[in-house]
């Protein structure tokens, strides 16, 4: 048959280790044979950002930006250990942090769901999407330790010189300091991301801080949201049935474990750092969760939630059969497929994306899966495959699905 043409390149972001093996796997098998495939490729595998002293990561952002939407393998991001390992010049930053600063984006993070894993929480019956704030907070802190206590303050010093200052806390003994900060641009692009989201997959959007106690920082938060969502999302929220709902960290967390899911989660930085972990791990496994980043300026990044499965590619190099799940890179390329079959009109690349992502939820709950999921299924699963084999699996079901 003919293949599906596309009219815009995909920007190609390769990565490491395990996922690095299966990148041009699940190329080969399950879209060079359906898809004329037009992407832009760039190596973000550790030895070529070192190389290339992380030029190529910059390279690829620009990209993106260029193109619109962008498909991103799992990267190292290296530590001391890596450093020696690969003999890099220096602890190359993480390409996900680059990339992320580039777009300025909110990442987006949703469980796949079969019907023969169930979530942890009984009533969990649709997914839901943790949507993180990638910018300020306590990742981008400044911290004390004061040996002798004293007074602890906050100074803002503004280009004129003026001062304005804050006792946090007058302290006799040794004491602890932080200092935290965001920006009213970046919570206004993250509110923006969220109730783009929430309308595009029409799913209500749910909100939280401590602005009980925290009256300023907190609070702005919670104002910028309302403000933004009154001004600009209030009618299109409506048109399309669906709510946004604003209430406290404590009452989200308790709301949420009654919900029946099918919900965004917007979360502050730590927030969504933390709670991500939970949905994921609650909803069955990391490799069952897709990603992707949301730029206010219309750029989209669509990535695996994990990272490169280093245990198991160990194991490859030495000659031994892996069970690693492809199950989130393979969304990660249905993800871009479906927005460049949206953005370029293309109705054939979108229902490619969704004939392949049913194949692989159908052959799933058909019982034919890889071990991390054989752990958590019921019932028992039919046959439990490696990595290969499961792809060789989807390879026959999508063939068959569109002769
Ligand atoms: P990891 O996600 O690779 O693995 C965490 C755990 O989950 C491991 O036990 C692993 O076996 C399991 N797991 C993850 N994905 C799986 C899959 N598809 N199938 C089966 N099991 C799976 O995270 P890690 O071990 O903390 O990090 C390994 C490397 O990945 C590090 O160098 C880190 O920098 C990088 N990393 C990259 C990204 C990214 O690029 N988005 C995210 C996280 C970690």
């Amino acid at each position: 048959p003919q293949k599906i043409t596309m009219t815009t390149p995909l920007v190609e972001l390769d990565g490491d280790e395990m996922t690095r093996v299966l990148w041009p796997l699940v190329k080969e098998k399950l879209l060079l044979p359906f898809i004329d495939l037009k992407t832009e490729y760039y190596d973000l595998g550790i030895v070529e950002r070192d190389r290339t002293d992380d030029q190529v990561t910059v390279d690829a952002a620009r990209a993106i930006m260029q193109y619109g939407v962008g498909v991103k393998n799992a990267t190292i991001t290296p530590n001391a250990d890596r450093v020696k390992e690969y003999g890099l010049k220096q602890q190359w930053k993480s390409p996900n942090g680059t990339i992320r600063a580039m777009l300025d984006g909110t990442v987006f993070r949703k469980p796949i769901m079969v019907d023969n894993i169930r979530p942890a929480v009984r009533s969990w019956e649709k997914p839901i999407v943790v949507g993180r704030h990638a910018y300020g907070d306590v990742y981008k802190n400044a911290e004390i330790f004061a040996a002798h206590g004293g007074k602890l303050e906050i100074v803002v010093t503004s280009k004129d010189g003026k001062e304005t200052r804050e006792t946090v806390m007058d302290v006799d003994g040794p004491a602890i300091l932080q200092g935290v900060h965001n920006t009213v641009a970046s919570i206004e692009s993250f509110a923006r991301a969220c109730f783009e989201y929430a309308l595009d997959q029409k799913i209500d959007c749910w909100f939280a801080t401590k602005d009980t106690i925290s009256k300023i920082y907190d609070q702005r938060f919670k104002d910028i949201f309302q403000e933004i969502f009154a001004a600009e999302y209030q009618k299109r929220f409506t048109a399309t049935g669906i709510e946004f709902f604003y209430t406290l960290i404590d009452d989200v967390v308790a709301r949420m474990m009654k919900t029946s899911g099918g919900i965004l989660w917007a979360c502050k930085n730590y927030d969504g750092d933390v709670m991500s972990d939970m949905v994921a791990s609650a909803f069955g496994s990391l490799a069952m969760m897709s990603s992707v980043l949301v730029s206010p300026h219309g750029y989209f990044e669509y990535e695996a939630a994990h990272g490169t499965v280093q245990r198991h590619y160990y194991k490859h190099l030495k000659g031994e059969k892996t069970s690693t799940n492809p199950v989130a890179l393979i969304y990660a390329w249905t993800g871009a497929l479906r927005k460049r079959g949206e953005l370029d009109g293309l109705p054939d690349l979108i229902s490619f994306a969704a004939t392949l992502e049913g194949t692989i939820i159908e052959c799933i709950e058909q019982g034919y899966m890889t071990g991390d999921l054989a752990l958590i299924c019921e019932p028992k699963a039919v046959k439990v495959l490696n990595s290969m084999e499961f792809l060789d699996e989807l390879a026959t079901r999508l063939t068959a699905k569109l002769a």
